[in-house]
């Protein structure tokens, strides 16, 4: 919770240890309502890593993801599915497995992903004869139904403090999108997984980067980056390839990638709609299913990667040595 002071020397910098940091910005959390009052996003001042200030104990945790929270809520004007999601889902199962054309990719691991669509379309992408597991805090009665349907093993832990049910040295891909920017301890998730992963194998991540054009435009206030108070860290690109590269894997490739979600929440934020539900404004088009609008600004950050500019979504590739 929020005191009045803009900079401070009682910070715990993930990356560095150091405790001096420097507001970013406050803000209540604008999209569920679910804890009242202000929240802090500050900056590390010597290797600019941004956290929540501070981060709230695990007890606390549970109360700030709603039964209202759009990966579980359909009426969510953020809520994804039909057809135009399946599409994007196969998009990117193909570009994966183009991208993984000299791994042999026996077993993926899906972590904290919140939905095992996604996950039966890797391994579609990747064969029949591909090991698939979804592993999470815990599934929901569909998803366990889904789960026999789409033949997906289901392994419940915590990736910070129980990894128990994974093989180690026993998986070729681990998935990890849009999940450490959630984590207490991203640095201790990112250790724990990579014991996981076998020798030669690959693990991706995802997370948000402070560098779009969104970014730019609505950095003061209505950043759908920052998603307060559930993203407790912000990396920049090397913060994030030094937790990589601590838990000894070694990059293979790294760079950004359209962030149409931000583009979307900032602008909601911005016009003041809720995540919730959606309203009767005609801002209301601006929502993951409305076509043009996604697609547009997924076109846009495309070209803006190819131009060598940077977006509100980065990655790494990285992989264990053999
Ligand atoms: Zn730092």
């Amino acid at each position: 919770m929020s005191n009045s002071q803009s900079s401070g020397s009682d910070g715990s910098c993930l990356i560095c240890q150091n405790k001096d940091w420097q507001l970013v910005i406050r803000s209540e959390d604008v999209e569920y309502r679910c804890k009242p009052g202000e929240f802090d996003i500050v900056e590390c001042t010597k290797c600019q890593h941004t956290y929540l200030h501070p981060i709230p104990p695990y007890d606390q945790i549970a109360s700030i993801y709603p039964n209202t929270y759009y990966t579980v809520n359909k009426k969510s004007p953020l809520w994804l599915d039909g057809w135009f999601y399946e599409k994007k889902l196969a998009i990117d199962a193909r570009k994966l497995r183009n991208s993984l054309r000299e791994f042999n990719i026996r077993s993926i691991v899906d972590v904290g992903s919140g939905e095992i669509t996604r996950l039966a379309h890797f391994r579609d992408a990747f064969g029949p004869e591909v090991e698939a597991i979804a592993f999470d805090l815990q599934f929901s009665e569909s998803i366990i139904a889904d789960s026999k349907k789409y033949n997906i093993n289901l392994f419940n832990g915590n990736v910070e403090t129980n990894v128990d049910k994974l093989r180690d040295n026993g998986h070729d891909l681990i998935v990890m999108r849009q999940l450490i920017e959630h984590l207490r301890d991203p640095r201790l998730a990112v250790k724990n997984l990579a014991q996981k992963l076998a020798p030669g194998g690959v693990m991706i991540i995802d997370t948000p980067n402070r560098g779009g054009l969104d970014y730019q435009l609505f950095r003061n206030k209505h950043w759908g980056g920052y998603h307060v108070p559930r993203h407790f860290h912000l990396f920049t690109q090397s913060s994030l390839v030094q937790i990589v590269e601590e838990a000894g894997l070694e990059i293979h490739s790294k760079g950004y990638l359209p962030s149409m979600g931000f583009w979307i929440i900032s602008l909601r934020n911005y016009f003041k709609l809720n995540s919730i539900a959606a309203g009767d404004s005609w801002w209301e088009l601006l929502k993951y299913k409305f076509l043009p609008v996604a697609g547009s600004f997924i076109a846009f950050d495309m070209l803006r990667i190819k131009l060598g500019m940077e977006t509100s979504n980065q990655f790494v590739f990285a992989r264990k040595p053999l």
